[in-house]
């Protein structure tokens, strides 16, 4: 139960279609996935083909499934979408692949979820827009293929390490985001709040951002709940006071760190007394799964150098001492 848990919760979902943005051109920040989208975009467009298969990874809450959603709108193509734990059966990816037409965008979030069968149908189906079907059981079964019509496929992931590298290999256009800076999380806070009319001013729009993790889907989720103190307190244009009392509350201090963010640094600072310790360790000791802590909390700790990786293991920084008041130990110095 993070507020600032970037994954997808409560209510986000249909706030969030009225603020999501419809182009390139309204999605803030990441300039260098924007302007070489923006050219194999313009270029695939131009030859009349469809763009090729497209691999976006980055933590959760970034804007993956909004550019997804931006290569159908500018390709002027339908999106269909699904994800890597839905797709159960090879038969389902058939059919999703045999109903496309001709130029659609197929987005398949957590695409490293698929399973190897699944995998299997999807080669020949990026490779020559072609699907290999068994009929027939037993001695009698054979293989026949189906031409698919020519697609682009979009895939999503947390980590580009956790694909299989047949898969990752049959993509000709790989995009990593990055987490957002302040000054940009300040103009999608911006946007946001007025597309919800909600009156914020500069400073508390620049308060809300860089407490937001870097993350766009925690910087819309923490000005919805900005604007529930300022709405009980009576105050109609919220500034930087009410933004900060309102995250103080929250308790998402100047960071944009949490519970969990304070948690890890504080365990690795108090029970390994700093030193390199393995990601299972770490796990254990605050008691969340790995994969938590290496998809979602460790990224920011590791951007924002609070937290270095080592041959050794993960290690906390002199940043994560001096944000705590402790002193940096000796031997560590
Ligand atoms: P992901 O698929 O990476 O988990 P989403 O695409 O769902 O993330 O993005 C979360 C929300 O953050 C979106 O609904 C959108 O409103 C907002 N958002 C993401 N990227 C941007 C951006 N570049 N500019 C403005 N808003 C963004």
């Amino acid at each position: 139960d993070r507020i600032i848990s970037p994954q997808v919760r409560g209510s986000d979902g249909q706030v969030d279609r009225a603020i999501r943005p419809q182009s390139l051109a309204e999605y803030i920040g990441q300039p260098v996935v924007k302007e070489q989208m923006d050219i194999f975009i313009q270029a695939a467009r131009q030859r009349g083909e469809p763009l090729d298969h497209s691999l976006i990874f980055g933590p959760p809450g970034l804007g993956k499934t909004t550019l997804a959603n931006i290569i159908a709108n500018e390709m002027g193509a339908e999106i269909k979408t699904t994800s890597g734990p839905v797709l159960e059966r090879a038969g389902d990816l058939a059919a999703l692949l045999t109903n496309l037409e001709e130029g659609d965008v197929l987005f398949i979030d957590e695409i490293h979820r698929l399973s190897p069968a699944i995998e299997e149908v999807l080669y020949p189906a990026m490779e020559d827009y072609q699907i290999d079907i068994m009929i027939g059981e037993g001695p009698a079964a054979r293989s026949i293929k189906i031409d698919i019509p020519p697609f682009t496929l979009v895939g999503a992931t947390t980590r580009a390490g956790l694909l299989t590298s047949p898969l990752r290999d049959r993509f000709g256009i790989v995009q990593r985001l990055e987490f957002y800076d302040v000054q940009s999380l300040t103009t999608i806070v911006r946007r946001s709040s007025k597309k919800l009319g909600i009156e914020l001013d500069d400073e508390g729009c620049f308060e809300v951002a860089r407490r937001s993790r870097g993350t766009p889907r925690i910087a819309n989720r923490l000005l919805r709940r900005v604007r529930d103190v300022a709405q009980v307190g009576g105050d109609k244009l919220v500034g930087q006071k009410v933004a900060q009392r309102a995250l103080d509350m929250l308790s998402v201090d100047n960071q944009g760190f949490d519970h969990l963010d304070r948690r890890m640094l504080l365990t690795m600072i108090e029970k390994f007394d700093g030193r390199p310790v393995g990601l299972d360790s770490i796990a254990a000791a605050v008691g969340e799964d790995k994969d938590t802590i290496e998809d979602v909390i460790e990224p920011f700790l590791i951007q924002q150098g609070f937290v270095i990786r080592t041959s050794r293991g993960r290690q906390v920084t002199k940043r994560a001492y001096e944000h705590f008041n402790y002193q940096l130990p000796q031997d560590l110095e």
